[in-house]
């Protein structure tokens, strides 16, 4: 049984929980609203989010990510941008999921909790693209590094930026679909030039925020894997050797020097 929670982060944006290790963001404008992410495709968030607003809305996926877009199957129309398309046909995979689940917490869930799989074609989600909720807007910017398609939601209005995956306190660049370290330095010197217009960094795991210093620790992180100069900490990830970019402390995986971003890549995705 999945049971649903929620709580405003800020004016126009409330995050939803589903128990599970990831949430999603709902945005209500003055006359419409938009969903961010979906979760794993586990429970009836489209109910959930109908108890939350009465306004019409539409449903936005940040990336093909089985704990990010599964749960599209629920909705008729979804955006995301096309270059996810092939990860989330693997990933919405129902056996997948559980797979999955399985490996993130103890969420007691049954074969009904599951979501079918989504067959409907996601819209695609272009760069820079603005939608206006009446009041706010949600611009996605695309920030390749994590996935090929990931997408940044920036709501201007209220001065807050989901990072998401895209950059955080263990960013992932050691899967297939992420790209180089060098290549996603260059999406967050572009994410970087986005700095004058939030305050509130929002995030999907763990603590699901940030400080704006984020983004800067994770420029310097690419530059410092670049120039061999990193802390270069080895550890295994779904069976993959990866490295931390700086040292952490394993009992809270955050890094021992205080600050924040750290990144986990592995030596196919340097450059
Ligand atoms: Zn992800």
């Amino acid at each position: 049984m999945v049971s649903f929670s929620s709580e405003k982060v800020t004016p126009h944006i409330t995050r939803i929980r589903d128990g599970s290790d990831v949430c999603e963001y709902l945005i209500v404008g003055n006359d419409r609203a938009a969903l961010i992410d979906t979760g794993y495709g586990i429970g009836d968030l489209k109910g959930y989010v109908e108890s939350l607003t009465d306004k019409p809305y539409e449903v936005f996926i940040t990336h093909g990510h089985v704990d990010h877009a599964a749960g599209a199957a629920q909705f008729e129309k979804a955006y995301m941008n096309l270059a996810d398309q092939a990860l989330f046909n693997v990933h919405c995979e129902v056996e997948f999921r559980k797979e999955m689940l399985a490996s993130h917490g103890d969420l007691q869930l049954e074969e009904a909790d599951f979501l079918p799989k989504r067959k409907a074609p996601f819209t695609n989600i272009e760069d820079g693209m603005e939608v206006d909720l009446g009041g706010v807007t949600v611009t996605f910017l695309h920030i390749p590094g994590h996935t090929q398609g990931i997408m940044v939601p920036l709501i201007k209005e209220d001065r807050a930026v989901l990072f998401g995956d895209a950059c955080g306190v263990g960013v992932l660049l050691l899967l297939p679909e992420s790209s180089t370290v060098e290549e996603y330095c260059k999406s967050l010197k572009k994410l970087q030039t986005y700095e004058p217009y939030y305050d509130t960094v929002l995030r999907q795991h763990g603590t699901c925020t940030s400080t704006p210093h984020v983004l800067e620790d994770n420029i310097e992180n690419c530059e410092k894997i670049l120039a061999g100069t990193d802390d270069h900490v080895e550890d295994k990830m779904m069976g993959v050797t990866c490295y931390w970019a700086r040292e952490i402390d394993p009992a809270t995986g955050m890094r021992k020097d205080g600050r924040e971003g750290n990144i986990r890549y592995s030596l196919d995705h340097v450059r």
